[in-house]
């Protein structure tokens, strides 16, 4: 037998892996991708180890390779995404380390490519599409939250460059409040959890350029502080939320549904070794509010009668689309590099529990 672990598939929560592709230029590194099966499994090994022992067996709803495009991938989450006409809540996530391709499955790697666009984009183009050929009016708005940590320690004392950054990156969102970046910045040391979730302003769109032109304010804003602030996304997540209200077409009733599209933090590990002080204690919080999301998608999953939201903002901010009649799709992505491989486990394994 090629494996040694056979692990089925338990709630409701729909899982999709993707592996990404190794990146042109990047020297010619061994994969831990062993099999990637039709019907989603997944066997991963550590070429760097000899032995049978390192075949691992995942099962999800579906698994994509690294040969995948864009379209392919919007295709399998159309109708969960079309389901928001009907007064559905969906949410759909991105986890995976650093680098696995969050942002690629999300948001596309070059917004004015068409072809590139990941599933925000094609989500909401398709939405409108719809709308526009049912000749029915729908009213959409859109929000886009950051959540981020930073320590009151690393503004007030060595760390002078990050205060500068975060005062601009405040400034310059009060300044396109009326474009609607709102910003939630957790000063961790102070309030550990004592930080309301406020209201994110809504804005109203009528088609793709719309949105275009809120995210790109959103892009902009952060590329100001270029390196810090690039840091910065793959230490927050990002979550783009879309309300969507319409009527239904028999009845006549005004069907309400909302669309979360969350680019999450790095899953990574920090090492106790190498981050200290303020890095320490961000990938701390990262790890807890990932694991706060994970423990109320099991609960959720094991139909348990308390589920537990109020432990991080995230699970604060998409509680209401998040159980009750609301469908949840993950994408779990890998690096597929060996020097990822334990990297690639524990997101497995994270992934595993919750599906
Ligand atoms: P993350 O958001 O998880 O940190 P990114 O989405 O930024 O990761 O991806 C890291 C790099 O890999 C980027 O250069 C991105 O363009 C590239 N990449 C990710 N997924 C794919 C893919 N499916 N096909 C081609 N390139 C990809
Ligand atoms: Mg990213």
């Amino acid at each position: 037998r090629l494996y040694n672990e056979v692990q089925d598939l338990k709630g409701n929560i729909r899982v999709y892996c993707r592996i990404r592709p190794f990146l042109p230029g990047q020297s010619k590194k061994q994969t831990t991708i062993e099999y990637i099966g039709e019907n989603g499994e997944l066997v991963v090994s550590n070429p760097s180890k000899q032995g049978k022992d390192t075949h691992r067996l995942f099962k999800f709803n579906k698994v994509f390779s690294p040969a995948a495009t864009q379209e392919e991938v919007f295709l399998d989450t159309q109708p969960l995404i079309r389901s928001v006409l009907d007064g559905y809540n969906v949410c759909i996530f991105a986890y995976g380390q650093t680098g696995s391709g969050k942002t690629y499955t999300m948001s596309g790697p070059n917004v004015s490519s068409k072809e590139d666009w990941g599933v925000n984009y094609r989500a909401l183009n398709d939405l409108f599409q719809i709308s526009q050929s049912r000749k029915s009016s729908t009213i959409y708005e859109i929000s886009f939250i950051l959540i981020f940590w930073i320590t009151v320690s690393s503004c007030v004392s060595q760390n002078s460059y990050t205060l500068l950054i975060f005062t601009l990156f405040l400034l310059l969102n009060m300044f396109f409040v009326s474009f609607d970046l709102h910003t939630l910045g957790i000063w961790s040391t102070t309030q550990p959890n004592g930080l309301a979730v406020p209201e994110a302003s809504m804005h109203s769109v009528k088609s793709t350029t719309d949105v275009l032109e809120l995210m790109n304010i959103g892009l902009m804003n952060r590329a100001v502080g270029a390196t810090a602030l690039n840091e910065r996304s793959s230490r927050s997540h990002s979550v783009l939320t879309v309300h969507v209200r319409g009527t239904d077409l028999k009845t006549n009733a005004v069907l309400r549904g909302s669309l979360h599209l969350v680019d999450l933090a790095g899953s990574e590990r920090v090492d106790r070794s190498e981050a200290t002080g303020d890095r320490l204690r961000e990938a701390q919080h990262i790890n807890k509010s990932l694991s706060a999301l994970g423990d109320v998608i099991f609960a959720l999953a094991q139909k348990n009668a308390h589920v537990p939201y109020r432990n991080s903002k995230l699970t604060q901010v998409l509680q209401s689309s998040l159980g009750g009649q609301a469908k949840t799709l993950m994408f779990v992505q890998l690096n597929p590099d060996v020097e990822s491989y334990s990297e690639t486990i524990s997101t497995l394994k994270f992934a595993e529990r919750v599906s």
